[in-house]
């Protein structure tokens, strides 16, 4: 089933002792699926490097293990060919192609901001698959920056509202995993 993650990552490669901050009761949780049968919500926060995009892979590792079909992708491309097909009149359709996905991860919330008719664009996606069909998030931003992403703090308030009414949160704190390697290695950071 499609999937077309950038890297493979694993929870069994996941160091829970380094990283303090996450209960594995939560992610262990998260593994038995039950959240993608109840078309609940994931939302991984924290800064660069903590292994947000780690867990969101490994998620979606477990989720196509269990045959069920999940697509990954990254919050700029997605939003980019969201308005693409907003322009060619065909938003409908895509939105309703990726609904083949019962799991949806749209990595690197936050990174790049969007402007007014990515928001639009997004906001559609999300309330069609709000109660349907669950999406896995990383963000660099915590909720309350939420609205400098979308510009529109309406739109950013009406997004975090269908997103949060079912969904398990992972905040995640520390050092970033990189850095802990190069240290490793003695080299000056
Ligand atoms: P983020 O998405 O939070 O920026 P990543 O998930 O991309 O961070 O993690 C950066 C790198 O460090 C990746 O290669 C990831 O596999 C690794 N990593 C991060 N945290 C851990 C951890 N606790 N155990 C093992 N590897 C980790």
């Amino acid at each position: 089933k499609s999937a077309a993650f950038p890297v493979k990552k694993t929870l069994e490669e996941f160091d829970f002792e380094f990283q303090s901050s996450i209960d594995k009761k939560v992610i262990e949780d998260l593994a038995t699926l039950r959240f993608v049968h109840n078309a609940e919500n994931v939302v991984l926060l924290g800064p660069p490097g903590v292994g947000k995009s780690h867990l969101a892979i490994a998620l979606g590792i477990e989720v196509a293990k269990a045959g069920i079909s999940v697509y990954f992708t990254n919050s700029g491309n997605l939003i980019e060919r969201l308005k693409l097909a907003n322009r060619e009149g065909i938003l409908e359709k895509k939105l309703k192609g990726l609904m083949k996905f019962k799991v949806l991860i749209i990595d690197e919330m936050g990174y790049l901001p969007f402007d007014e008719e990515g928001a639009h664009c997004l906001f559609q996606l999300i309330s069609r698959r709000y109660e349907k069909s669950s999406t896995i998030f990383t963000s660099n931003k915590s909720y309350g920056e939420w609205g400098e992403i979308f510009k529109d703090h309406v739109i950013a308030a009406a997004v975090l509202d269908r997103i949060l009414h079912h969904c398990t949160t992972i905040n995640i704190k520390g050092e970033s995993y990189r850095l802990k390697e190069r240290k490793k290695q003695g080299i000056k950071t």
